[in-house]
């Protein structure tokens, strides 16, 4: 299906662009949620600056949506260090690469989304850059041929990527510290939503701005966009205040259920009950009997209903579990084994 009809897909629409920038939070402090990374990056960063030095290369792995690329600029920020940006996919020779090598800055962040998907030659800039702050240029071709080393100046890489397991070895070892961001909890995310309502100047009680929270999939991009969703709805159907009533009913309008599921995320476990029997079934053949492609299944819908219990991945493919077929209105079936062990 196309995702940028889907309201709940945690990626990035175009419209929205402005819109994260100015809900982005800029500091260490501002940024809700994460604790523990929060912690060590704090600790981190303090010493990279007691001693005067940029900070070592980060690697910030998870879902979309959960504030990876917010993170980067937080880094940025603390270190009062200039960020540029780029993804795997932009870099599609090595010259762009060492283009944006070349002009970097003393200190400065490059921060690389999607890092998984660099090319492999792009990938083999990197290690020297990484490891030396050195360029390594391959002048003329064939026998005459000969490497020309420049040395670039300190910079902090900040790689993010949904798909550690994607990501070669070599790559992952030149990172100094590794961060993994995990779904938000529900009082963060609740903060979340009333933080972006105080920004956009439509304040929300706590009561209403958890109903909002409940249904954002635990992740921050939705819960931004719901609440625009909401404001949206209160503006034209009522007299533009978010209280609970509004907010049931704008949700509901949005076809979002009160465990966050939207249309796409029922069609997938109602394929997996009706025409899987409950699976196990491979990804490859779910993805292919829903239409989807394997990777928005696995990184954009998947990650969500394994962490809510709707799916369980056993070795021999997706499982329904008790509660998808709770939650679709039917009876689970009785299993010899106890749901999703797939043995
Ligand atoms: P990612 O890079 O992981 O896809 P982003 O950093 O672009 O995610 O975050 C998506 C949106 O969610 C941004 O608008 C950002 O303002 C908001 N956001 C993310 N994390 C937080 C947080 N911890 N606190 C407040 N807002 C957040």
């Amino acid at each position: 299906m196309d995702e940028e009809a889907r309201l709940i897909t945690p990626e990035v629409q175009t419209e929205e662009t402005g819109f994260d920038v100015s809900l982005r939070p800029k500091t260490l402090d501002e940024f809700i949620g994460q604790p523990k990374i929060k912690e060590n990056l704090g600790i981190f960063l303090q010493a990279a600056k007691q001693r005067g030095e940029p900070c070592e290369h980060v690697l910030l792995y998870g879902p979309p949506g959960l504030g990876k690329t917010t993170l980067a600029h937080v880094i940025a920020h603390e270190m009062d260090a200039n960020i540029k940006i780029t993804s795997g996919p932009a870099l599609e020779r090595v010259g762009d690469l060492a283009a944006i090598l070349t002009n970097l800055e003393e200190g400065d962040v490059l921060f690389i989304d999607e890092i998984h998907r660099l090319n492999h030659s792009i990938e083999e800039v990197l290690y020297p850059a990484m490891e030396d702050y050195a360029l390594d240029i391959v002048i003329g071709k064939g026998p005459t041929a000969r490497t020309l080393r420049l040395d670039l100046k300190r910079f902090t890489l900040i790689g993010a990527t949904t798909r550690m397991s994607l990501l070669s070895s070599p790559l992952r070892d030149r990172f100094g510290s590794v961060y993994h961001l995990d779904f938000y909890g529900h009082d963060e995310m609740t903060s979340i939503v009333r933080r972006t309502a105080d920004i956009l100047d439509v304040p929300i009680e706590e009561e209403p701005a958890r109903l909002v929270a409940s249904r954002s999939r635990r992740t921050p991009r939705i819960g931004n966009r719901l609440l625009k969703r909401v404001r949206d709805y209160a503006q034209v159907k009522g007299d533009g205040t978010l209280d609970g009533q509004t907010v049931v009913k704008a949700l509901d309008a949005l076809e979002i259920d009160p465990r966050g599921l939207d249309e796409t995320d029922r069609r997938v476990l109602r394929h997996l009950v009706e025409k899987f029997q409950g699976g196990p079934i491979g990804l490859t053949t779910l993805a292919a009997a829903l239409n989807e492609e394997v990777a928005t299944l696995e990184d954009v819908i998947e990650p969500y209903l394994l962490q809510e219990g709707f799916l369980n991945r056993t070795p021999r493919g997706r499982m329904a579990t008790d509660l998808a077929y709770i939650h679709l209105g039917m009876a689970p079936p009785k299993r010899d084994t106890p749901s999703g062990l797939g043995i």
